[in-house]
């Protein structure tokens, strides 16, 4: 029999980790003592305590059972806590928080929720796949806006075209970004809350990495700009605070409207976050963060192996205040994809073609830290090697 795949999976380019996933694995098969710096996923392992918390939910009964589609109250009030305490921004925990499994899973269900065929989505290039691939999905259209280096890796919201801000139905922003590594301030979101209000356009703000940041910085949310919950949600996961990918636990948070319209999608679709590892969550949100502080310690540490090591070796990178992601331009002569599969073939080292993430993040390499401080020296030793 041969089952004609639907048009929205033919459209698919090919998962962009999938694809470095089965280099990395055939060089792994020949016997290369390959240097994963290519995936997002932190390689240290969940905190003890987080841990304790999921055994001993685990064992309780009434857990075994299907969970609430919006979340756990008490998941919903620990992250309204948690918001006011880490943002001082005020939320209603029954109406403006929703529990997700994990945040790409409510950021891949928000087209579906507001996306008719054939409208428009505003979405950031280079960027985090999702944002784009889900609009596709729910049958709507995406209008790029580049990220460039001379703005910060900001959108410029004044080269939006009128007509297409007016048509446009969400507008999707990240920061701390994937995959550039850029923060943006207080007058960046003022901007994008005026803008959103001129033309009445719904903000998708993912904002997984508002506690991986360096030096002392302090990402804000979006939701602390006067207005923003007017027009907005915002996407916040335990992923990478507290190295629980694998767990799948995130939370969307802000406007009622917006929150209401994910949670229909999503109560058609799932049944909502295991109980133990909600409870769990709750543990981690509302315990001591040093758990915190430490992890930050840790990529500061790799980040002060990695950067100085490029530069020697003539790669102009520069250090992120904020994500594990280190964004540098690749040497003259060289595409986003010529540089990595050199790095790949001759020294075994996985990253990431900027090209990947979208057209403008060409002329870039992502490099994530996510192995040890010794690798990324051995790393950086093998890349000195290199000539070109
Ligand atoms: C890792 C990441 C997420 C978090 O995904 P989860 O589904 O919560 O694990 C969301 N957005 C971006 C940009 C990311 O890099």
């Amino acid at each position: 029999m041969a089952f004609e795949k639907a048009e929205r999976v033919r459209l698919l380019p090919p998962y962009l980790f999938q694809e470095i996933d089965r280099l990395k694995a055939e060089l792994v098969a020949k016997g290369v003592d390959v240097i994963n710096l290519g995936v997002g996923d932190p390689d240290l392992p969940t905190p003890k305590h987080i841990i304790d918390s999921l055994n001993k939910a685990a064992q309780v009964p009434a857990n075994h059972q299907y969970p609430s589609y919006s979340g756990m109250d008490d998941f919903k009030v620990c992250t309204a806590r948690w918001y006011k305490r880490r943002f001082g921004v005020d939320l209603d925990p029954y109406s403006e928080v929703l529990t997700l499994i994990g945040s790409k899973e409510g950021l891949a269900h928000l087209p579906l929720a507001f996306i008719n065929p054939g409208d428009l989505a505003i979405v950031p290039s280079p960027a985090y796949p999702v944002y784009h691939i889900t609009t596709m999905f729910a049958g709507g259209e995406s209008f790029f806006m580049p990220l460039l280096r001379e703005n910060g890796f900001l959108p410029d919201l004044s080269a939006i075209p009128s007509d297409v801000a007016r048509r446009a139905k969400i507008l999707f922003i990240n920061y701390p970004n994937n995959p550039t590594g850029a923060v943006a301030g207080r007058d960046f979101f003022e901007r994008v809350v005026d803008f959103a209000k001129e033309y009445d356009l719904l903000v998708c703000h993912d904002a997984a990495y508002t506690e991986m940041a360096f030096g002392g910085y302090k990402p804000m949310s979006f939701l602390e700009v006067p207005g923003a919950k007017d027009v907005g949600i915002e996407f916040h996961s335990l992923s990478k605070t507290y190295n629980m990918t694998g767990w799948r636990l995130g939370f969307a948070v802000g406007n009622a409207q917006i929150v209401g319209g994910l949670g229909q999608i999503k109560s058609n679709i799932d049944s909502g976050a295991f109980n133990a590892v909600q409870q769990a969550g709750i543990t981690a949100l509302e315990s001591d963060q040093s758990c915190v502080a430490e992890m930050q310690k840790i990529y500061q540490e790799r980040l002060d192996a990695l950067i100085p090591g490029l530069r020697r070796a003539g790669i102009e990178a520069e250090a992120p205040k904020a994500t594990f992601y280190v964004w540098c331009p690749v040497p003259k002569g060289y595409t986003s994809k010529d540089f990595t599969s050199l790095l790949l073939k001759e020294a075994g080292i996985v990253t990431t073609p900027g090209s990947g993430f979208g057209a403008p993040g060409e002329g870039y390499i992502r490099m994530a830290l996510t192995v040890s401080k010794e690798r990324i020296e051995e790393a950086v030793a093998r890349i000195q090697k290199l000539s070109f």
